[in-house]
């Protein structure tokens, strides 16, 4: 239990779901752990829980807005100030996007998706790199998905905000990899978070209240998709960003890690079997038809 003991770690969006979890995780394995978001009240009580569970690790939490640059500035200097060094940067903070196609897309909504998942990386990067390339080491970790991998999973901006995520994680390595600063991306499948019910527009509690129901809604909805059959927790992503964080990953920059079941592998073999029968099965009729029409 000691992956990151002696790491000073900043985890955005942490007062919920995967970043929630990942806080649980990164205090757990020593890293000295401050978790940010917008609500002062819910990050500040979980900070308290986590720092009386964490075997001597110290959580925190700094308000901040990861759109806002003034935020993040003032969030990695009060980092840097109080620790003395930042060791890893989870930019973890993101909302679900807007419904809607090409020819209906707000575009006032769309840049809104676009200033919190894509501007929030941007902005703790800008801010993260200059302290780690100082100090000649750093982890960024950047919270990409499926959805920028592959059309369909999710909404037009959220799906090209996470899409231009990756790739500019692979961009930030080829810079920030000649000064000893790894970046890298996670990108999850679905997961049963608060994610889901904040974009459908309950409010924060309420929607983190949520989680648990989606569980089986996920699970139905994803056997035809995710070799795993079970729905992903924030749990399950958690593991992932501790181990990119950790000096077990010093050589792997530059990559994206799914963490997603498999879907991004490929469709469960029982559904490409149940496919392929069926269309033999069709086959095996229109010959059997033709056959019998002669
Ligand atoms: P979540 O809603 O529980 O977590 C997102 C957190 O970011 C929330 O605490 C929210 O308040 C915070 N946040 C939103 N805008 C912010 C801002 N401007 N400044 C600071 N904090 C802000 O959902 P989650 O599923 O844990 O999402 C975490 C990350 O994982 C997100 O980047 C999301 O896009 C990504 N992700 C989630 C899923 C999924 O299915 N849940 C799948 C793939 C990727």
């Amino acid at each position: 239990m000691d992956l990151l003991t002696g790491k000073v770690a900043v985890i955005t969006g942490g007062t919920s779901g995967i970043g929630a979890a990942a806080a649980l995780l990164f205090a757990a394995e020593g890293a000295t752990t401050v978790i940010t978001g917008r609500r002062k009240d819910a990050g500040e009580r979980l900070a308290a829980e986590l720092s009386s569970t964490a075997a001597g690790a110290a959580v925190e939490f700094v308000r901040a807005d990861v759109s806002d640059e003034a935020d993040v500035e003032a969030l990695i200097g009060h980092v840097t100030d109080r620790f003395g060094r930042l060791d890893c940067l989870v930019n973890n903070a993101g909302i679900g996007g807007t419904p809607g196609g090409v020819a209906t897309v707000d575009m006032h909504r769309f840049w809104g998706t676009l200033s919190v998942n894509l501007g929030g990386v941007v902005l703790g990067m800008k801010h993260a790199a200059p302290v780690m390339t100082e100090q000649g080491s750093g982890s960024i970790i950047n919270v990409a998905s499926i959805g920028g991998q592959f059309g369909g999973w999710s909404m037009l901006d959220y799906s090209a905000a996470k899409a231009a995520v990756i790739h500019l994680t692979r961009w930030a390595a080829t810079e920030l990899g000649e000064h000893a600063v790894r970046v890298n991306s996670v990108s999850p499948g679905p997961v049963a978070t608060g994610l889901f019910g904040r974009a459908a527009g309950l409010d924060a509690a309420e929607a983190d209240q949520t989680a648990d129901a989606l569980e089986s809604v996920f699970a139905k909805r994803l056997s035809s998709w995710q070799p795993i059959h079970r729905a992903a927790v924030a749990a399950d992503v958690a593991p992932a960003l501790v181990w990119l964080a950790s000096d077990g990953a010093a050589f792997v920059t530059g990559q994206d890690l799914a963490v997603d079941g498999g879907i991004s592998a490929g469709r469960p073999a029982s559904v490409s079997a149940a496919d392929r029968a069926a269309v033999t099965q069709a086959l095996t009729a229109e010959r059997d038809g033709r056959f019998h029409s002669v």
